[in-house]
């Protein structure tokens, strides 16, 4: 199944490539032996190093703490916690698929994407909680994968030769090197894709491989970037070249409506993958979110970059839901917030908006990655995350079997389950919450100069950063409550005085957001930019942030109403009756019906903050997304709608905003909206 002449296929694409001296001037063993190690020392130091982009590679804004720098606490550490008490620690124990029978444990059952997807998110998890049972879960799969490298330099089991899974383990080993230093890693990464690049001109990226090749290249770049092996960059030129051209899809962007069957010809292909569905799958845009920016690191072009801000703009504006996602269920689906998002493109999103901002500097893109934080990713799962669903809706008022109102899914879509629909975000979910919390804090700095290098506080959540400028430690503590509160406090420690940056996103939403600085205020920041604090830091300074938490109203579908407050947004918690449709083993698999109305249209103010909805705080309980933990609460007037139902599962489209109604003014209690399983999110708004 593996090619014989890796040497001379190698030899013609450099020749294609007119790169006949590089070929020529290599000797081959340094290409089989890839001289990588030499450059790492102990994983303790190792740890505190971050890397830069290495030329000729543009420069970043910001470059991601290696996994280990950063540690969550507060309720970002409780939540990492239910993670691994539930399905997420648990998994491999009660899902054939991630078991030992895993063709990535040398077994004979699922050989595919499974595997690698469990540990790109039980890797981060397990080493930020210092887990050994973690751990050890997920060494079993680094351990086979690096012992059973064939003699060529090709991973994975023998059963498939696909690209796409190996681009997830890819993503897994990086995360692993970084925490480890294992010096096996770096070597089997180069041979592999030595390999692989050998490999592409005649076995070319295909099927998923093709429209994800952006989550290649991040691993290529990260090899790059320690190891300088030029052919790394002919590597990547190749990704590009045979990979989906998505900034092309966007600057023109045609798909305008909601994706059906009948529009993909699902029923005519066998596969359904033919490029126009892998083009509208929403887990493929969520990927590709990142493809400009990660790109624009090997063009050097600006227009590269700022595509991300274009693919946005035309998912937000066509598909975009209140949640922060845009729907895809699991085509792209339009803006009803009766519709859809899997599951998987809310973690990928994630990922892609984390590797996005580091790039491009751009604030915009951590507001977002907050706003699916904070209400898409949590709003999937049970509170205990031993369920979630493939398939969250804004406006979800059932999960039960039913087939409306799904573009290409099934009926079990948005039931909390084991699997439900299909098991990729089984496998796929554990990336979310452990990857979001390495992302909090980054580092600044010229590619070739360390002297301007800082830190910047990319996104908000209670953690602890350990970190080295220019040779001194930096210990940066991050206590917080948010998002159910507006106050951050920064404690910076430099293990002796340091003069450089300290920059911390100022959120659009957040006009007049107040810091100080050991007490002194300084100039009020501008809201979606980065606060610059520039001083000699000394142990012990304090920064405090005092964000503006006014409710706010904002404007989706049919000119519906959505609350928010802060990255927030708030839903009407519908009455819930939990019915088990079966036992899974560990888990089991639910329908949630209503036990109460919920066909409210809103009495609230349309521009600005809105001084008629009330806020209620409460102690938190260490189950933030509970609805009956809450730590925040709304109350809002709101009259019940008595047209607007629900059919087959589904509530029916939202009636034009404003509306009007002559039954009786009540006062409602919103919640936030992962806390609400089922909820109404976007609501009609009453006429004034
Ligand atoms: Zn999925």
């Amino acid at each position: 199944m593996l090619p014989k002449f890796v040497r001379s296929t190698r030899r013609q694409f450099l020749n294609r490539l007119g790169a006949v001296s590089l070929a020529s001037s290599l000797p081959l063993g340094r290409l089989f032996t890839p001289s990588a190690t030499r450059v790492f020392a102990a994983p303790q130091s190792f740890a505190m190093h971050t890397f830069k982009n290495r030329m000729p590679l543009a420069s970043s804004a910001f470059y991601p703490l290696p996994l280990g720098s950063i540690r969550p606490t507060g309720w970002l550490l409780d939540q990492l916690k239910i993670q691994a008490n539930g399905l997420g620690g648990h998994l491999d124990e009660t899902w054939a698929d991630v078991s030992p029978s895993s063709g990535w444990l040398g077994g004979m059952g699922e050989s595919w994407e499974r595997g690698p997807y469990f540990i790109d998110g039980l890797i981060p998890l397990a080493w930020m909680l210092d887990d050994a049972r973690l751990k050890a879960k997920a060494q079993r799969f680094i351990d086979w994968t690096l012992d059973h490298q064939a003699e060529n330099g090709m991973i994975g089991p023998s059963s498939n030769n696909d690209w796409w899974p190996r681009i997830v383990m890819l993503k897994a080993l990086t995360q692993y090197q970084e925490l480890t230093g294992d010096p096996r890693v770096i070597p089997a990464m180069e041979k592999y894709l030595h390999h692989q690049l050998g490999e592409l001109p005649t076995r070319p990226l295909r099927d998923w491989g093709k429209f994800r090749w952006q989550d290649e290249l991040i691993s290529v770049v990260w090899l790059y970037n320690r190891t300088g092996s030029p052919w790394l960059l002919d590597l990547a030129r190749l990704l590009h070249a045979q990979g989906y051209n998505w900034q092309s899809q966007y600057a023109d962007f045609h798909y305008t409506q909601r994706i059906t069957r009948d529009y993909l010809k699902l029923e005519e292909n066998d596969n359904g993958l033919k490029d126009l569905a892998l083009s509208t799958h929403g887990v493929n845009n969520a990927q590709a979110i990142k493809a400009g920016p990660a790109w624009s690191l090997v063009s050097g072009s600006s227009v590269d970059r700022a595509a991300i801000l274009q693919m946005i703009s035309e998912l937000d504006k066509y598909h975009g839901l209140p949640n922060g996602m845009f729907s895809c269920d699991e085509h792209l689906a339009g803006r009803d917030p009766s519709q859809g998002s899997e599951l998987c493109s809310v973690v990928e999103y994630m990922f892609s908006l984390e590797h996005a901002l580091a790039i491009t500097g751009d604030a915009s893109l951590g507001d977002r990655l907050e706003r699916l934080a904070f209400n898409a990713l949590p709003g999937a799962f049970t509170d205990d995350m031993w369920a979630h669903q493939y398939n969250q809706e804004p406006n979800q008022v059932e999960c039960s079997l039913h087939q409306k109102p799904w573009t290409t899914d099934g009926p079990e879509s948005n039931l909390y389950g084991l699997e439900p629909n299909f098991g990729c975000c089984t496998a796929n979910f554990h990336q979310g919450w452990p990857k979001f919390a390495n992302s909090l804090i980054m580092l600044s700095g010229d590619q070739n100069n360390d002297a301007h290098d800082g830190l910047v506080v990319a996104a908000y959540a209670p953690c602890e950063a350990r970190t080295n400028i220019r040779g001194t430690n930096v210990y940066l503590i991050q206590e917080t409550s948010y998002p159910f509160r507006g106050t951050v406090r920064l404690t910076v420690n430099p293990a002796a005085p340091l003069a450089f940056p300290l920059q911390l996103r100022i959120p659009a939403w957040a006009a007049g957001t107040a810091i100080t600085v050991n007490g002194q205020s300084i100039p009020a920041p501008s809201p979606s930019s980065f606060a610059r604090i520039e001083r000699t830091w000394r142990e012990g300074d304090r920064v405090e942030i005092a964000f503006p938490m006014a409710p706010r109203i904002s404007h989706w579908f049919h000119d519906s109403a959505a609350v928010e407050r802060g990255p927030l947004v708030f839903s009407y918690g519908i009455g819930e009756s939990w019915v088990k449709l079966r036992d899974r083993d560990m888990t089991a698999d639910w329908q949630v019906f209503p036990s109460s109305q919920w066909n409210y249209a809103l009495k609230v103010n349309t521009n600005a903050s809105d001084d008629a909805i009330s806020i209620h705080e409460h102690e938190f309980s260490g189950q933030v997304f509970s609805a009956s933990h809450s730590p925040i609460e709304l109350e809002v007037r709101a009259r019940k709608l008595i047209d607007w139902c629900a059919e087959d599962g589904a509530a029916n489209t939202l009636p034009q905003s404003p509306v009007v109604s002559d039954q009786p003014e009540e006062t409602i209690r919103l919640i936030p909206y992962a806390a609400a399983k089922l909820r109404v999110t976007a609501f009609p708004q009453l006429k004034t």
